[in-house]
């Protein structure tokens, strides 16, 4: 049987792969394991906001080479359970059994959906999750941008690049977003807030038509993008990891969850401070708390 890997990193988003990439600098043998596409949530952000600049998919190519180059075994499989056999953990997933001496849990987090009725039935017929590769769709159509957090700030700016009008509508009196973002909606002027309203409904049958406010008020709309929040990707986890009420994996300061030798970082992790910067940091972190438990 093969020797198990030193640290086995589950997910390739950002903070997967700058935990790999740490663990290969320190010697260790590291291998990751990704269900889908490697770079995660910012895979499809051209302009990213915040101190890391440039385009996700960029970030995190760079970051996938680095770790390549360093000697990553990585390996293309959806995790389906963490287990032990002794001293040794045991990854299972659609490619097989993976045998490591420590596991980083990077599975990250994906949009919420509002849960309004219309919303899953016109998925890909108007309702979408990524305005940069669907907003050249909306050139001069309206669409419906649900949120007040940076997400739904970020992406109204870049749909307002092509659609006519961007109707912004938050539930909230305020917005949650950072300020630099509120400020820059100004600059749209085809940017149409509207505070303290909330979508009852995504209209259409063959392709979105409108959404219908709660009172009862219809906005014409072609497309429909809700960012309200993002929840962790932790099917695979068991029980014995203990979640925080929105089901983030709690750990301690030094990213080590209830299961010996099993470390959450990054969008998974209740805490997570939900940056770009923050995904680097906790992935080198958990990379050096691995190391000092293999010590
Ligand atoms: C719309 C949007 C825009 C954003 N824009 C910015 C920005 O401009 N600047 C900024 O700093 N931050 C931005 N963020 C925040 C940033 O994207 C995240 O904080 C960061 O990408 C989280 O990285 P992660 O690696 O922890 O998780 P994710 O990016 O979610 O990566 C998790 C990875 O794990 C994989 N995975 C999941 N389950 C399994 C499994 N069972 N087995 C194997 N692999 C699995 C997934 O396929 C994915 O590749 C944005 C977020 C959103 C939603």
């Amino acid at each position: 049987m093969a020797e198990p890997f030193d640290v086995l990193v589950i997910g390739t988003g950002i903070t997967g792969l700058s935990a790999a990439r740490q663990a290969l600098k320190s010697g260790l043998s590291t291998a990751t394991l990704e269900g889908m596409f490697f770079g995660g949530l910012v895979t499809n952000i051209n302009e990213l906001d915040g101190e890391i600049a440039g385009s996700g998919s960029d970030v995190a190519a760079g970051l996938m080479m680095e770790a390549t180059k360093l000697g990553a075994k990585n390996i293309t499989g959806a995790a389906s359970s963490i287990g032990r056999e002794g001293d040794v953990l045991v990854v299972e997933s659609d490619a097989g059994s993976h045998r490591a001496r420590s596991v980083v849990i990077a599975s990250g987090a994906r949009l919420k959906r509002l849960g309004v009725p219309g919303e899953a039935d016109l998925e890909e017929k108007g309702v979408s999750h990524c305005a940069d590769c669907d907003g050249p769709f909306y050139q001069v159509k309206d669409v419906v941008v649900v949120g007040g957090g940076d997400s739904a700030l970020q992406e109204a700016i870049v749909l307002a690049e092509f659609a006519k009008t961007v109707h912004l509508i938050h539930r909230g009196e305020k917005f949650r977003a950072q300020a630099h973002l509120v400020e820059r909606l100004s600059a749209h002027p085809n940017i149409a807030v509207r505070m303290a309203a909330a979508v009852e409904a995504v209209l259409g049958t063959d392709e979105v038509t409108g959404v219908r406010l709660a009172g009862g008020e219809v906005i014409a709309c072609s497309g429909f993008f809700a960012y309200v929040g993002l929840e962790p990707v932790t099917g695979f986890v068991s029980a014995q990891i203990a979640r925080d009420a929105g089901g983030f994996l709690n750990t301690d300061k030094d990213f080590l969850t209830a299961m010996p030798g099993v470390f959450a970082a990054g969008a998974v992790r209740s805490g997570y401070g939900g940056l770009l910067v923050h995904a680097m940091a906790e992935g080198i972190g958990a990379a050096d708390a691995a190391r000092t438990y293999l010590r």
